[in-house]
């Protein structure tokens, strides 16, 4: 993951593209006049022209272009758009948000689906963003413990598949040897329908003991299979994060399979710098394991989750003020609390647990990739990062704390995260580039405006500054506008699945 290295190599690219789209008179479906140009790939960051034909990118050049429509897009940024792939909110209010947000491709990695097949059904011809997801971990085995089929629903636990009670027993099952098997036949179904790797919220399933991970990285790495993973503990007391991190560090040596720890930020805390040392370490010595944050202090779960089973404050270090019950924005307290887990335990909670120095920190660290963690909506509630992550990162950190530069910034939303599918994702090769031949997924922005404007009292509000995107050639945002009733957003598979 050392991919900002590779820039200057590459910048060779700048001339390639250059000279090569001395193209006159053509017509475009749709051209981009006068913007900054930013690849981080190429390391291209010039004025051009950019013509969009067939969903493509067709010219980058200085030569006027002409197109059936015609965009001004002096004084703006044009970069490829952002790669979000911890993505909850797969349904249309939140593909609005996040493309007002400068996001394109947008995918459940985290957490995952199931059934697979009937997933990628329920979203063709219905996407703003291009979609994906990995296969769910903890539906399949939910599936094979109590033989209940799904609907495939937003819901990322299943929990809505079962009764309560149920649910509750099953995510705390240790399975035996059979189990597994039976489990990762479901995992294997959902590989072939074209699942992007595994998804495995380990931290929400305290019954997946060590062995059943462990089988999972080898049956990962038999299927060529990225695994995503939610940490198992996200606590400075042992067993701890480091814990957590030493884990999936051992089973990718010892398998040779890749991982991707998700959110370093909240699955840290405290220990997050640490942690975030121990997987550049383990990157160094050749094991596949990359990592995320999202750049929030705050994170976003239900309150009946095992996190807050008792022992959470000595765990986290936080209190029950910390806690914030999300429909209403109140603090809790020790009575509230008991109430909420007991009587509506799928209730969202948001923890205020993490640093601002630390998420700072993380955000700025070259080869960390940038996520949403998208949780979406309920009642017009919901985390400020559905709506504002990307341009929280380009308005706050970028600009006005300068505490990392635009293209590096934007590397963390585009090409990091393309160049991490890749190898199970074909599609991804055309993704996060802002080059003759890429998929034209494009977000322009104005960088001396952008900003996230979505607030924990108010997480409905679109960023600002994000002026125009486009999802294969078609716009969807258009001068801060969502176009309505488009549908461009087209699945991305694995490559098993792949014709
Ligand atoms: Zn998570």
């Amino acid at each position: 993951m050392k991919v900002l290295k590779s820039l200057a190599l590459s910048s060779f690219l700048i001339i390639a593209v250059s000279v090569s789209t001395t193209v006159y008179g053509a017509s475009y479906d749709v051209v981009l006049k006068g913007g900054r140009v930013m690849d981080p790939e190429s390391g291209l960051d010039a004025v051009r022209n950019v013509g969009i034909k067939d969903g493509k990118i067709a010219a980058i050049t200085t030569a006027k272009l002409n197109g059936a429509r015609e965009i001004d897009v002096s004084g703006l940024v044009v970069a490829p758009g952002f790669i979000d792939i911890h993505d909850h909110a797969q349904d249309n209010l939140g593909n609005a948000f996040q493309a007002r947000d400068g996001v394109t491709t947008a995918l459940e990695m985290e957490l995952g689906v199931y059934p697979v097949a009937a997933w990628y059904q329920s979203r063709a011809g219905k996407a703003i963003l291009n979609y994906g997801a990995t296969v769910s971990h903890g539906k399949a085995r939910l599936a094979m413990l109590t033989g209940s089929r799904f609907r495939p629903t937003n819901d990322p636990d299943g929990a809505d598949a079962v009764p309560a009670a149920e649910f509750q027993k099953a995510i705390r099952t240790e399975l035996t040897d059979d189990q597994i098997k039976g489990m990762l036949s479901n995992v294997e179904e959902g590989l072939r329908d074209g699942g992007l790797g595994i998804g495995i919220g380990v931290a929400y399933v305290p019954g997946a003991r060590r062995t059943e991970i462990f089988r999972i990285f080898q049956f990962a790495r038999q299927h060529h299979a990225l695994i995503f993973v939610h940490g198992r503990y996200g606590s400075r007391i042992e067993p701890d994060s480091l814990d957590t991190a030493q884990e999936l560090i051992a089973n990718a040596a010892a398998t040779g399979g890749a991982v991707h720890l998700c959110h370093i930020g909240s699955t840290g805390g405290m220990l997050a710098m640490t942690l975030l040392e121990m997987i550049e370490a383990a990157q160094t010595r050749q094991v596949n394991i990359s990592t995320e944050v999202y750049p929030y202090t705050a994170s976003d779960t239900w309150i009946g989750a095992p996190i807050l089973d008792p022992g959470w404050q000595q765990r986290v270090d936080i209190t029950y003020s910390d806690l914030e019950w999300r429909d209403t924005g109140e603090r809790l307290t020790e009575e509230t609390f008991n109430k909420y887990r007991a009587e509506q335990p799928f209730g969202k909670v948001v923890a205020h647990f993490m640093k601002e120095e630390m998420i700072r920190q993380i955000v700025a660290r070259p080869g960390v990739i940038i996520v949403s963690d998208a949780t979406g909506f309920s009642e017009g509630s919901g985390h400020p990062r559905t709506a504002g992550t990307f341009a929280r990162v380009l308005g706050r950190y970028v600009r006005e704390e300068q505490v990392l530069p635009l293209m590096e910034a934007l590397a963390k939303m585009t090409i990091l995260p393309a160049r991490r599918l890749e190898p199970f994702a074909p599609a991804m090769a055309h993704k996060g580039r802002l080059q003759k031949g890429a998929d034209a997924d494009i977000a322009v922005f104005d960088p001396a405006t952008v900003i996230d404007n979505a607030t924990f009292k108010n997480a409905m509000q679109y960023s600002t500054g994000i002026k125009h995107v486009l999802v294969n050639g078609v716009v969807v945002v258009e001068n801060e506008a969502l176009t309505p009733n488009v549908f461009p957003g087209k699945p991305v598979r694995n490559a098993v699945a792949m014709p």
